[in-house]
């Protein structure tokens, strides 16, 4: 086996032992290249369960979170996803290959832009990236069967619970940025919002308004 086989089998090894055992979630991992998203010294590192750096002082989530949390979202092929910070793009990539229609947003231009030319390059033509304030959603898109926010809030956002759709679920971390954070599943049924707090994280915070670099 070449070591760049081997890496990516002990990558997918990572992924499972840490409790990621829906096949769907797994096929998805295995067919896209974490090393896509990360630019420069880090890519030698693509294939560790860890977060690593990107542009705008943001992070790529650990591959293994990023297993949990989409398994947690429980997508199906006929969904449309609202995803709120695209950072890298990863998480969307491995939405699009569980759904119909992705829509992903960050407060970043750059790293948006940086994000469409991966999903061109990879030819991932159900994914839609905007540069937004995420935590306003996308009315014009909504309602949306799933969300998933990749950023913390402290309470998951009005407008984002307004968008979901009513059979809809939506996985987002909660809790202070500096602190550890619960990642919360909110499953909306007719009658309101049922929540279940599935396990400690860490996230960079959803911040208000653009990024600077816009
Ligand atoms: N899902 C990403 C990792 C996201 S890191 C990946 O797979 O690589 C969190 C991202 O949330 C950052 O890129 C940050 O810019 C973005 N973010 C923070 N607050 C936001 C907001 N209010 N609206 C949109 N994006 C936001």
């Amino acid at each position: 086996m070449s070591p760049e086989a081997e890496r990516k089998m002990q990558f997918l090894y990572a992924v499972r032992s840490k409790g990621v055992t829906d096949r769907r979630v797994l096929m998805a991992m295995e067919k896209i290249d974490r090393a896509d998203f990360i630019q420069g010294f880090f890519s030698e590192r693509a294939y560790e369960d860890m977060p690593l750096p990107i542009a705008c002082g943001q992070t790529i989530s650990q591959p293994s979170v990023v297993g949990l949390m989409t398994q947690a979202l429980d997508v199906q092929p006929r969904d449309t996803v609202l995803e709120v910070g695209t950072g890298s793009g990863y998480q969307a990539a491995i939405l699009s290959q569980l759904a119909r229609r992705i829509y992903t947003v960050d407060r970043h231009k750059r790293l948006v832009q940086g994000a469409r030319a991966v999903f061109d390059k990879l030819d991932l033509a159900n994914i839609t990236a905007f540069t937004a304030d995420g935590s306003f959603g996308l009315p014009d898109q909504a309602p949306f069967d799933r969300i998933l926010v990749t950023a913390a809030a402290e309470d998951p956002p009005g407008p984002l619970l307004a968008q979901l759709r009513v059979g809809g679920v939506m996985v987002l971390p909660v809790g202070q940025s500096d602190a550890v954070q619960r990642l919360i599943r909110v499953k909306r049924g007719p009658e309101g919002f049922e929540y279940d707090e599935l396990r400690a994280v860490r996230f960079v915070p959803l911040v208000e308004g653009l990024g600077r670099d816009t």
